[in-house]
C-alpha cells in the first residue's frame, strides 16, 4: 500500500535536516503505529506524505500502491486515496461542515473521474455513515470545527475518513489534547473502517491509544530514522521502559 525508501527531507527555508533515510513499508490491510520522542519527526513525515509546503525532498521516494506520491499534488494524493487526519484540525468559520465535506469529496471524485454527488445522494451517504459509527449526523449543520469539543473534531475527523473512503490513512495524535472518551472515539473509528483493502498508520507518542487500536506493526522513530520495528510488544516496553533502552540499543 504505502512504501517509502530512504527519504530525506530539510526544511525549505532553513538548512535543517529532519528526515534522514525513513524505510517504511505498511501492507494493505494492516494498522501500523510509529511511537518516538518528541521531535524525532513524526509529524514531519506525515506533512510531507500529505504534501504540506515547507519541505523539500532531498532523497528518496514515498510511493502509494506503486504511484510515487512525492510527485503529486496535495489534492491528487487524496484522490489517489491518502488521508491524513491533522493533530490540530482547523476552524473554518463561515463554511458549513456538510458544504466542505461535499466539496472536498467531489473534488476526490471529479479527479478519480466520477460523477458529482447531488445534494441529496451526500445527505443520504452523510447519514448512512454517521449511523453505522455511532455519529450525530447533527454536527454536520455547524461550521466547520468552530465550536468544536475536541471529541467532536474526532468524531468530525472519523466521519470524513468514512466519506472519503481513502486507501492509506494517516492519523498524527498527540495524545496531550486526547482525553480517554477522544481516545475511545478514534480507536472505534479505525477499528469500524479496517478492511483488507485499507490501511493505517497511526501515529502516537503514548502507548494508550494502541490498548484499543491494536497495531500489527509498530515503529519507533528517532533522529529522523525508522529506529526499530517490531510487534505489539515493542509499544509496551515503550510504556514500561521509555525510549532510553531501545534508542541505547541502536545507536
Ligand atoms: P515529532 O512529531 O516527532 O515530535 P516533528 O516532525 O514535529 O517531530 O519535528 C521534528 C524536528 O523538526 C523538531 O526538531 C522540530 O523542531 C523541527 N521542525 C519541524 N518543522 C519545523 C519548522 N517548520 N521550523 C523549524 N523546525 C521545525
Ligand atoms: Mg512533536
Ligand atoms: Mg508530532
Amino acid at each position: 500500500m504505502l512504501e517509502i525508501n530512504n527519504l530525506h527531507v530539510k526544511l525549505e527555508e532553513e538548512d535543517k535536516v529532519i528526515l534522514r533515510g525513513v524505510d517504511l513499508k505498511v501492507e494493505a490491510g494492516s494498522v501500523h503505529a510509529i511511537m518516538g520522542p518528541n521531535g524525532s519527526g513524526k509529524s514531519t513525515l506525515s506533512y510531507v506524505l500529505a504534501g504540506r509546503d515547507g519541505y523539500t525532498v532531498t532523497e528518496g521516494s514515498a510511493k502509494l500502491e506503486g504511484a510515487e506520491l512525492l510527485e503529486m499534488e496535495p489534492e491528487e494524493r487524496a484522490a489517489a486515496g491518502l488521508f491524513l487526519a491533522f493533530q490540530y484540525p482547523v476552524e473554518i468559520p463561515g463554511v458549513g461542515n456538510m458544504t466542505f465535506l461535499r466539496t472536498a469529496m467531489n473534488a476526490q471524485r471529479k479527479a478519480r473521474g466520477q460523477d458529482e454527488l447531488s445534494a441529496g445522494d451526500f445527505l443520504k451517504l452523510v447519514r448512512e455513515k454517521a449511523k453505522a459509527l455511532k455519529i450525530d449526523a447533527d454536527m454536520m449543520k455547524r461550521p466547520v470545527n468552530v465550536g468544536f469539543s475536541g471529541g467532536e473534531k474526532k468524531r468530525n475527523e472519523i466521519l470524513q475518513m468514512a466519506m472519503l473512503e481513502p486507501r492509506m490513512c494517516i492519523l498524527d495524535e498527540t495524545d496531550s489534547g486526547l482525553d480517554v472518551d477522544a481516545m475511545k472515539l478514534v480507536s472505534d473509528g479505525v477499528n469500524a473502517l479496517r478492511d483488507a483493502g485499507r490501511a493505517f498508520l497511526v501515529i502516537t507518542h503514548y502507548q494508550r491509544l494502541l490498548d484499543h487500536i491494536h497495531p500489527d506493526v509498530v515503529h519507533i522513530m528517532a533522529n529522523g530514522r525508522i529506529v526499530k520495528t517490531g510487534g505489539p510488544e515493542l509499544a509496551l516496553e515503550v510504556e514500561k521502559n521509555g525510549y532510553a533502552d531501545i534508542l541505547s540499543e541502536v545507536v
